[in-house]
């Protein structure tokens, strides 16, 4: 699972390629998974986030079919899928190979004549840890497919937003998963040592990006990332649950979404909620959306010390407010800052998955033993712990 050798992957899926289907593949391609510093459960409320790519991707070695049927291989997962394209949404979606066939269906839907693919898949992305392998394997798809197919207009930064918006389609309508478009933004438009600013007041990938300096390596910084391995996902339920409550407080406060509240107007806004708990979900989203505009401005004052309490609040709010941490994540966060951690916050959609924290580099071996320690004290499940440094964005490897 290292990642110290990607250049061996694309060599290696090659050979997989040859072994699954016979025959050479067209041409490798991967795409990120990836982090997000700061901006949690804001995509969908027309707000901010700040994602960046990690190094760890999806490849997909891939070639052409004379029909129109995907036919696919994961290294990760037992097995092979052939799925139709044509009946797909009434018809079997073939489980994780949705996530694929979703993305020829959506280029579709966009009006391309797309056909058949084989396909195998490597993702180094860990799975279901809130770090995006879903839209890593999308958008390597994707971008497999635009070459495959020759399709055009999806160069360039405003191509990767529309190819955005078509892997957002899939993973929601093929997959099922109610996703906001982070993910896949992050995947195609990512640069490495940048951050990337996300605005979604609009349609997802709507809003050109801000792409903003994230080198911590040249400050002494280390960006560590925790994976608690805790259980989640995104289509059990409560993902939508949040997405549904932030809905009705929209409805219930009658503005166009929760980005029009001003944080210096909590005061005055919150009482006119009737729930309790929406008015903690609402709190969380409108504090949570100004944290990503202080965060962004303190990246650009590179005045890490001001990360600190960005972070413990975002933390804190996800925990308290929109409750969506677990134990796991906090004993992460907790521990991390207790062993001199700079910044430490969960990151992603939550219930389980993953923490980052940025640490001084001389720190990152303390830190991670002490992460395992107490995840080992409190019977945890083994954590994985990893540093990273912003990565590139999708793109064809060979
Ligand atoms: P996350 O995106 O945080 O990793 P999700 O629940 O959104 O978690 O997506 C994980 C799902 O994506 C897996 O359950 C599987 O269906 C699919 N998936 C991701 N990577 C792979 C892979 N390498 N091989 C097969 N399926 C994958
Ligand atoms: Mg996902």
């Amino acid at each position: 699972m290292s990642d110290s050798q990607p250049r061996a992957i694309p060599t290696a899926l090659v050979s997989a390629f040859r072994g699954a289907f016979g025959g050479k593949p067209s041409g490798v391609w991967s795409a990120p998974g990836r982090v997000n510093l700061i901006g949690e459960h804001t995509d969908y409320n027309h707000g901010l986030c700040l994602p960046l790519a990690i190094p760890r991707r999806a490849w997909v070695a891939a070639a052409p079919r004379a029909d129109r049927r995907l036919r696919i291989v994961s290294r990760q997962v037992p097995g092979e899928r052939t799925i139709a394209l044509d009946g797909l949404l009434e018809g079997n979606r073939g489980g994780w190979a949705a996530y694929a066939v979703g993305v020829l269906w959506a280029l579709e839907q966009a009006g391309h004549e797309v056909g058949g693919l084989d396909v195998v898949v490597d993702g180094r992305v860990p799975i279901g840890s809130g770090l995006s392998s879903s839209a890593a394997l999308e958008c390597a798809v994707a971008v497999a497919a635009v070459d495959l197919f020759g399709l055009d207009g999806y160069d360039g930064e405003e191509g990767r937003r529309a190819l955005a918006q078509i892997c957002v389609r899939a993973e929601n309508d093929v997959a099922g998963a109610p996703t906001g478009g982070m993910d896949q933004s992050a995947a195609l438009l990512a640069r490495a040592d940048e951050a990337l600013l996300l605005d979604f007041d609009g349609a997802p990938a709507d809003t050109a990006p801000v792409h903003v300096p994230f080198d911590l390596s040249a400050h002494g910084l280390a960006l560590l990332v925790m994976n608690t391995r805790a259980e989640h996902s995104l289509d059990d339920g409560q993902y939508g649950n949040r997405r549904e409550e932030c809905r009705a407080a929209v409805a219930e406060l009658g503005v166009p979404s929760l980005r029009a509240v001003q944080p210096g107007d909590l005061d005055r806004v919150l009482p006119r909620l009737a729930s309790e708990v929406l008015r903690r979900r609402v709190r969380h989203v409108v504090s949570e959306i100004e944290r990503v505009t202080q965060t962004v401005d303190a990246l650009e004052r590179e005045d890490f010390a001001a990360l600190t309490g960005l972070f413990d609040a975002s933390h804190a709010s996800m925990r308290d407010d929109f409750e969506i941490s677990c134990p796991e994540l906090d004993t992460a966060v907790e521990t991390a800052r207790a062993f001199g951690a700079l910044a430490a916050r969960m990151t992603g959609g939550g219930f389980g998955g993953s923490a980052i924290a940025i640490v001084p580099a001389s720190l990152v071996e303390r830190v991670s033993q002490a992460v395992t320690t107490a995840f080992a004290d409190h019977r945890f499940r083994e954590p994985e712990l990893f540093p990273v440094t912003a990565d590139g964005p999708a793109r064809r490897d060979r």
